[in-house]
């Protein structure tokens, strides 16, 4: 067992989610770790860490893991709200099931998991919430409207919200990184788009890998809870925009 306050990500199972379990499991904190693929976060082998199988598009689901892990763990000292998919595609030629499930994963999903942690935090005046956006929050990239979309509106939840909590001493993050080397195309289904990406990509060399976002990550939580780094941009060297 350990005694420091429990850590709770969605997108456990694979790229920055699983990197960042990796990172506070070393650090001694037990996990809470949420995803789809139960047999990738198994494989993680980290210790106290308590796996719920949940679709952040199921708030219900998300809560009753919440629940689980506190009964486990005590309170959750930071939720992680990460899940996402990158559906890049030309929005004229893009099948719209494709921009619902990208605003029901990584728009609807990311408030599914700060709902069941927010009010406690608040009421206990101790805890950080990390929100995953992407630099793509922060401008305009050819063939990312909806994602796009998705990720501003996590950046204004998170402007939001952070001035609601920081009366409360609540802590939150906005994380937008640039290319990280992730399963995060996988889930790409319009060729060309997916050819202009991967051909920028190898331009610039690659991208950098999760486990220096999930250091990022680390670093701001261990801050005094009186110091907050409001958000975290990060990008290989040479990703110009
Ligand atoms: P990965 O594809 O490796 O990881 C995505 C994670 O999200 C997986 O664990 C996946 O788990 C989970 N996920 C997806 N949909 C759902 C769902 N409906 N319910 C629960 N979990 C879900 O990519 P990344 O690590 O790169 O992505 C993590 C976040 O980082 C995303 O929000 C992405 O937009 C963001 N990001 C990534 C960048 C990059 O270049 N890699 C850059 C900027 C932001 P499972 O499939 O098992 O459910």
């Amino acid at each position: 067992m350990t005694d420091k306050p429990l850590v709770a990500i969605t997108g456990a199972s694979s790229g920055i989610g699983a990197a960042t379990a990796r990172a506070f499991a070393k650090d001694g904190h037990p996990l809470l770790l949420m995803a789809r693929r139960r047999d990738r976060m198994e494989e993680l082998d980290l210790p106290n860490a308590h796996l719920a199988e949940v679709d952040v598009r199921d708030r219900d689901a998300v809560a009753a893991a919440v629940t689980a892990a506190e009964e486990r763990f005590g309170p959750t000292d930071v939720m992680f709200a990460n899940a996402g998919i990158a559906r890049l595609g030309n929005l004229f030629r893009q099948d719209p099931a494709e921009w619902d499930e990208s605003i029901d994963i990584n728009a609807k999903g990311v408030m599914n998991s700060i709902h069941p942690v927010m009010n406690g935090m608040k009421e206990r005046r101790r805890g950080t919430i990390f929100m995953m956006s992407s630099i793509a929050g922060r401008k305009i990239y050819p063939d990312h409207t909806v994602y796009c979309g998705t990720k501003f509106f996590v950046h204004a939840i998170s402007e939001s919200l952070r001035a609601q909590l920081a009366p409360h001493d609540v802590r939150v993050v906005v994380l937008s990184p640039g290319i990280i080397e992730t399963e995060v195309l996988d889930h790409v289904t319009d060729p060309d788009t997916l050819a202009n990406y991967r051909a920028n990509k190898q331009r610039i060399e690659g991208g950098i890998s999760a486990d220096h976002v999930a250091e990022m990550i680390l670093f701001a939580y261990r801050m005094p809870q009186n110091v907050l780094i409001q958000e975290m941009v990060v990008t290989p060297t040479r990703q110009e925009y």
